[in-house]
Formats: structure tokens, C-alpha cells, sequence
């Protein structure tokens, strides 16, 4: 178990104030790929929209007299919908482009983008042009987008003076410099296992034995990397193997990254304590839902409360497995964990995941999420045909709410040499009420389905692509708001993935799957009993993954709680663990923070994950548990959560909809589900 969990990672005003808005949308606009541009046409629209982004930060800061929402506001805000526009392009062509040079051509331009757009963040005149600004008889949205944006300025001390505002600077390139060499030394450091011959592979798959062939020495090596740790960790009957690739895994980049993350450290005190703020993780939490670093703790706290009782249980059910062998044991160290999942699911569950493929052959699925989503949101879609785009595969959509078209999206779905290599969603237009449809795209990798061959789908595969789909729909819904700067998932980053995780639930409903999984020769829908007992075997485990995740949440909070003069590195992960899980901690795992790679992107904010997910658990209690496309919460849910964006405060979009904050009793029955035989995950008839 780590940082590569299971869970997946890869957005109070009136209720229904914005179902108005699909009646003022533009009736229609080209698909981006419409001029089909080659490099120098590609680069012509995007300098383009950089020039138009300075006519507009130029027209905010040459008004003389009073300044008012149309002459500051609308100006500020198409400067961030033509900077938003030119990187959302740049960065998609950078991923998707079969041509390298075109990719090459598209990294540098989203480097010049983004380097336009810190420069806005910092531009002092703009900021107090927006402070300035009386917005007190505007709209709610408006207040809060003012109101946001001035705090962001802020925090990047653009209202300090000028020797703080260089040194902030200084210190922020020192980051960003930090920040890539310590990823950079995590990617760099794949590490090697050699085991003597085949046989110490006994109890891997056979496909698994085949990729691993013995060197000319006889020797088979095996690398720190996700397709030959992760299998190996589950499978291999060695533990000395397991151990050997676990510390292996556990001390990539070390001791390199071990200066490198006190100089972040470091760094991001000072950046902090600047601000005026007690710690890196007080600041970090400033414009989140979170709010403060203490909150941090109190909520690692309370879902330690949460997962104890059933982590407890499930350490019981391991216990019992690794007695079968060693019968005197009363530890498990980490790195035993992952096999003896595998053993318990295998003979308590009795469930094989080879069996579900035959059910999910990808045109069935695509179309079964896309029918899912449309029950869901009330909404339809239409594929527009003979649409040019960068590869021929990739199929452009329409969104209709009734008959008013309100957005688009691409589906960019299968592998190619060069693309991509994981699962997401992007942005291509923020949505802007009256003037701009939104528009995204899925960028992932499934099986492409051949004239031989029907592209069969893990079941993981099905549940990654409607939480992928899930972002989609929330930036599709929520492209109706006054702003660009407030469209889609613009709302605070920890809050961003609640929607999505939250429908990977609809993905484990007989009832949803039954319509569109069917076996691919006989046609015979997927056995309810097989989708139960597939969610109990899933469920199994889920308690003591939470406490890994929530001790890693800790070790990232830790790390970045106070002066890292006052920091003993080298202890934070093994007592993190100790604290959190039922785990022994192995010694390599006091080296971990060397390639906790999110310890440099999100710092201190681990605990985004774990916190979207008690929100996700308890929104999806609001829905009908027996058939969630069913009764009034979808279309409550689209009103209330998705469709505002980021016009309010994510804790006001969880309060509207559940009528209170969000609390850890739906997350906690949501980890009990494999001790609950009347559970939600089984059949019972409905
Ligand atoms: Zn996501």
C-alpha cells in the first residue's frame, strides 16, 4: 500500500438561479480543430490570445475615472478567459498531437502561456484596480469572484512592498526550481531487484513470467516501476522478494531528494512567514475548503475515529491469513499487506476480475456511461460526424439541454505512440453565460476496440472513465455562470474531485450496469450476484487503506506544520505509521518522503483526497439507494452542486445540498460495506 492507491486522484445563493441560463447561450460555436492548423497556424491563434489577453490587462489599468464592473471587471476577465484559452489549447496539442514537433512547438508555448499568466497573478496595478472596485450592488457571483480573486492576489503578496514582493519572487523561482529536481530525482531513480532464477517468481501470472524473461546470467531483474511492483507485492509467494522491491521502492531518490525537500521546506516557511502566515501549512490550507493547517489535523483526527474500528477488523482477517503459515505472528509489516489482501479476497470472497471483462467491451461502455450520464443530469448528446480533428479516432459531442445546445466535448479515448499515457479531463473553453460554450475532452487510454478483437474493458477501466466523465459534466454544467473565471471547476482545489468520486458509486449498481454491460458472445446481461460479489471483494481492505492514506495525509501535514528547524525528518513517516495504521513500518520507510513525489505539487495538502471522498459518500446518501438514476436528488443535485461552479464557496455548495457540513458517517458505513450483509453492495432482490 502507498501513495498509489486504489482511490482515485489523476472540482448561498438562489437553488435554481441558473437553470435561466441554457435560454442565453450562444446557439452554437466551430470546434477547435475546425481551421485545422499546422504548427505555424497553431501558433498564429495562440499568440493571438495572448495579445488579446494584454489589450484587456491594458484597457483594466488605463481607466481613468470611476471604475466600475464593465470597465474593470469585464476587461479582467476576458484577460483570463483568452490566457485560460491559449493554455487549455497549448497544453491539450502538447498531450495529443501524433506530430513530435507540433508537441515540442505546443510544450514551449504553454511554458510562454503560463509564464503570461503568473505575470497577471503579480501585477500589482490590476490588483488594486479590482480592490478598488465597488461591487456591493453586484450579484452574488460577482461579490465572490471579486472577492476571490482579490485573496489570490494576496496571497501571492502583490499588495507587500516592493524589497518583500522581490524577495517573494526570488524565493518562488527557488521553489519552482526545487520542485522539479525533486521530481525529476523520483522519475530518474528506477531501481533494479535481481532474484537468482525464474523459479523465485513462483505464484506470479503466467503473462507476468512471460514480460520477465532471465538475462544471459540467468538472472531475472525486476524494476520499482507500477507493472512489475505492483503484480510482484500481491503475487509472489518470495517475501524476501517483496521486501528487497519494497525498500527498493521505498528509497528511490534517496538520500538526493533529502536536501532538496528541506530546501522546499525551507523555502515555503519563509514564503509563508512573509504572508504573515504561522506555517507553510496554514497558508497552503488559506484558499481551500480547509481554511487552516489546524484543521488539517483535526481532520486526520476524525477519520482516524472513523476507520479505526474497521481497519481493526479487517488486520484481524490478515492476521489470520499470515497465521496459516506462521502461526505465532502478531505483526504484519507494510509490505506484507499486499499479498495478504490478495489471499483473503481470493478465498473469503471467492471473486476472480477476469470474470467481469467479458462484459465490458468498450463501445458498449461508452455508450452505456454516456446513456448513465444523460439519465443522470437530464441532459442528451448528439455526435456531431465528419468533425476534423488531430487524429481520426477522436469524436467530437454536443450537449443539449431540451433543445438548446450547452456545450461540447471531445473523446480522445484510445493509445497511440506518443500520447498521453493516463486518464483525464481538460478544459478547451471555460463556459461564460450568453457568450462562450464550455468545452472539454477525455484524453485516455482504453482498448480500441478491431474487427477481431471487442476491446474488452477492466472493470477499473469502466469505473475511471465515468469519474473522468464526472469532471466533464461538472465543467460542462457548471460553464453557465457570468465569468469565465468562475466557470466549471474553478472552485477551491480540494473540492474538485467530491463530484467524481462520488459517481464511481453509480458504477457499482447492478441495475445501472445491466444496461449496458452484456457478454460480448452472448449478448446475456452481467449477473447481479457476480456485481455483488465483485463490490465485496472490492470492499474488503478499505478501512486499512484509508488508515495508509490517512497517515500519509498526516507525513504531508507534518512536514509542512511549522519552522523545519523544528522538523525531525526522518521520523515523521515511520511514526505516521505506527500512529495510523495497524502496519509494522519497515525500516526503508523512514526514506518514503524522498519519492512522495506529492509532498512537491500538492505539499501539504494529501488530505485533499480523503476529504473528497467522506463528501462524495455522504452527497451520495441524498440519492435513491436502491436505483440512484432514480427520484429528485439528481436534478436537485445538478442545480445545487454543479451547475454554480465556482460562483460560491465549495463549504456553501456542500451545505445546500446536504442542508449541513459534511460529516464521516456515510464514509464510515461506506468502509464497513464488506461486514454488512444487507449492504447496498448486495442484490436483495431489487
Ligand atoms: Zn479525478
Amino acid at each position: 500500500m502507498s501513495q498509489s492507491s486504489t482511490l482515485k486522484f489523476c472540482i448561498a445563493v438562489l437553488m435554481f438561479a441558473s437553470t435561466v441560463a441554457a435560454q442565453e447561450m450562444p446557439a452554437s460555436q466551430p470546434p477547435i480543430w475546425s481551421a485545422k492548423p499546422d504548427i505555424a497556424a497553431f501558433e498564429k491563434i495562440e499568440n493571438e490570445h495572448l495579445d488579446a489577453a494584454q489589450r484587456a490587462i491594458d484597457a483594466v489599468t488605463a481607466v481613468k475615472g470611476s471604475r466600475t464592473i464593465e470597465n474593470t471587471l469585464a476587461p479582467y476577465d476576458e484577460a483570463v478567459r483568452q490566457l485560460n484559452t491559449a493554455i487549455y489549447f497549448s497544453t491539450l496539442m502538447q498531450q495529443v498531437h501524433p506530430d513530435v514537433s507540433f508537441r515540442d512547438h505546443a510544450t514551449a508555448m504553454t511554458t510562454k502561456a503560463s509564464g503570461r499568466q503568473t505575470e497577471l497573478s503579480l501585477n500589482g496595478d490590476v490588483y488594486r484596480a479590482l480592490s478598488t472596485l465597488d461591487v456591493s450592488k453586484a450579484d452574488s457571483a460577482t461579490r465572490y469572484y471579486v472577492q476571490r480573486q482579490l485573496l489570490e492576489f494576496r496571497l501571492a503578496g502583490v499588495d507587500k512592498d516592493s524589497d518583500t514582493r522581490a524577495k517573494l519572487k526570488s524565493l518562488q523561482d527557488r521553489l519552482t526550481q526545487a520542485q522539479s529536481t525533486f521530481d525529476r530525482n523520483i522519475s530518474d531513480d528506477v531501481k533494479t531487484v535481481e532474484v537468482a532464477s525464474v523459479s523465485e517468481l513462483d505464484g506470479m501470472p503466467q503473462d507476468y513470467i512471460d514480460n520477465h524473461k532471465p538475462g544471459a546470467d540467468g538472472k531475472v531483474r525486476l524494476t520499482t516501476n507500477y507493472p512489475d511492483l505492483f503484480p510482484a507485492m500481491k503475487f509472489a509467494k518470495n517475501g524476501d522478494l517483496r521486501r528487497r522491491l519494497w525498500d527498493a521502492f521505498n528509497t528511490r531518490a534517496y538520500p538526493k531528494n533529502r536536501d532538496v525537500l528541506l530546501e522546499m521546506m525551507r523555502t515555503r516557511y519563509q514564503i509563508a512567514t512573509l504572508l504573515g502566515y504561522h506555517s507553510w501549512a496554514d497558508y497552503n490550507a488559506a484558499d481551500k475548503m480547509i481554511g487552516t493547517g489546524s484543521n488539517v489535523a483535526k481532520f486526520i483526527a476524525d477519520l482516524d475515529a472513523a476507520s479505526q474500528p474497521t481497519a481493526k477488523r479487517e488486520f484481524a482477517m490478515l492476521l489470520t491469513e499470515k497465521r496459516k503459515a506462521d502461526p505465532q505472528a502478531t505483526e504484519i509489516a507494510d509490505w506484507e499487506a499486499f499479498r495478504l489482501l490478495e489471499q483473503v479476497r481470493r478465498s473469503q470472497y471467492d471473486f476472480d476480475s477476469q470474470a467481469v471483462r467479458p462484459y465490458l467491451p468498450y463501445n458498449e461502455v461508452k455508450q452505456g456511461i454516456m446513456s448513465t450520464a444523460a439519465t443522470l443530469f437530464h441532459i442528451s448528446f448528439q455526435q456531431e460526424p465528419n468533425v476534423p480533428a488531430w487524429e481520426p479516432s477522436v469524436e467530437t459531442w454536443d450537449v443539449f439541454d431540451g433543445a438548446k445546445m450547452m456545450g461540447r466535448f471531445y473523446l480522445d479515448m484510445h493509445p497511440r505512440a506518443g500520447k498521453y499515457s493516463h486518464a483525464q479531463m481538460a478544459p478547451v473553453l471555460d463556459g461564460i453565460r450568453g457568450k462562450q460554450l464550455p468545452e472539454a475532452i477525455l484524453v485516455c487510454n482504453f482498448p480500441e476496440p478491431t474487427a477481431t478483437d471487442p476491446g474488452l474493458m477492466d472493470y477499473g477501466d469502466v469505473t475511471t472513465f465515468f469519474h473522468e466523465f464526472g469532471h466533464l459534466m461538472h465543467h460542462i454544467l457548471g460553464g453557465q455562470q457570468p465569468w469565465a473565471g468562475i466557470a466549471g471547476i474553478s472552485m477551491e482545489s480540494d473540492f474538485i474531485e467530491a463530484p467524481s468520486q462520488m459517481l464511481e458509486e453509480w458504477m457499482q449498481r447492478p441495475q445501472v450496469l445491466a444496461t449496458f454491460a452484456r457478454h460480448y458472445k452472448t449478448g446475456e446481461p452481467i449477473p447481479a450476484e457476480l456485481v455483488a460479489r465483485m463490490n465485496r471483494a472490492d470492499a474488503f481492505g478499505r478501512a486499512g487503506e484509508v488508515s495508509v492514506q490517512n497517515a500519509l495525509s498526516a507525513i504531508s501535514y507534518d512536514i509542512y506544520k511549522e519552522n523545519p528547524d523544528k522538523v525531525d525528518l526522518d521520523a515523521i513517516a515511520p511514526n505516521d505509521f505506527r500512529h495510523h495504521t495497524q502496519f509494522t513500518p519497515d525500516n526503508a520507510d523512514a526514506y518514503m518522503y524522498a519519492s512522495f513525489n506529492h509532498l512537491a505539487g500538492y505539499s501539504s495538502a494529501y488530505y485533499t483526497y480523503m476529504w473528497d471522498k467522506v463528501i462524495a459518500e455522504d452527497f451520495f446518501q441524498q440519492f435513491d439507494q436502491t436505483n440512484p438514476l432514480l427520484g429528485e436528488a439528481p436534478m436537485r443535485y445538478r442545480h445545487v452542486v454543479l451547475e454554480p461552479g465556482g460562483s460560491m464557496s465549495a463549504n456553501d455548495l456542500v451545505k445546500n445540498f446536504l442542508g449541513r457540513p459534511q460529516n464521516t458517517a456515510a464514509f464510515q458505513k461506506w468502509m464497513e460495506v464488506e461486514f454488512q450483509p444487507t449492504s447496498h453492495a448486495t442484490v436483495q432482490g431489487k
